[in-house]
């Protein structure tokens, strides 16, 4: 159903200022309005809180984030920018696979199952949207969620 996105973006980031246990600097560009669109609510936020932990979770303190909230005419947009470690372009396919994580000398120096962006990006494509990942080893990674404004119908689930 109907519900305001910038809201729901603001409150994860309000959670995460106040639970996160790292320092976390967040700068927005978000629109003035409230931004209704048609979806699920509460998949959605899930999908932001992902996104958001594994931004903080793969940068080394102080955690920096850029969030990003735009509408065309076309699509609704969220960016969650992060300065930490990047993922290497060989990897970023598969990072969207179920229990897929990136593989590294201390794999177990970050805890996780590698469900979370399995689950992003089948809510996201859900909805008819898209994700992409942009990112370099290094200088940090940036995820854009792209949901469309006129299929604003949820597709309905097929249960084979
Ligand atoms: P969880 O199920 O708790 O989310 P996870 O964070 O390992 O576990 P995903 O969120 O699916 O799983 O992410 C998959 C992998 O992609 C991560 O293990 C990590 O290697 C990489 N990754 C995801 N987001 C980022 C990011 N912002 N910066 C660097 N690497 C990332
Ligand atoms: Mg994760």
């Amino acid at each position: 159903s109907r519900f305001d996105i910038r809201r729901v973006v603001e409150g994860a980031l309000q959670a995460l200022q106040v639970s996160s246990k790292k320092e976390v600097h967040i700068s927005r560009d978000l629109p003035d309005e409230p931004l209704f669109i048609v979806g699920d609510e509460s998949h959605l936020r899930n999908v932001v809180a992902n996104l958001l932990d594994n931004a903080v979770k793969y940068s080394e303190e102080p955690v920096l984030l850029h969030i990003r909230l735009k509408e065309d005419p076309e699509r609704v947009q969220l960016s969650i920018s992060d300065k930490g470690k990047g993922i290497d372009p060989v990897h970023q396919k598969q990072i969207f696979d179920m229990f897929y994580r990136v593989p590294e000398g201390n794999l177990h120096a970050v805890k996780g199952f590698g469900l979370g962006l399995a689950y992003v990006k089948q809510v996201v494509s859900r909805h008819g949207g898209e994700i992409i990942v942009r990112s370099a080893l290094g200088e940090g990674s940036t995820f854009t969620v792209s949901l469309p404004m006129k299929e604003v119908l949820l597709k309905k689930e097929n249960h084979g």
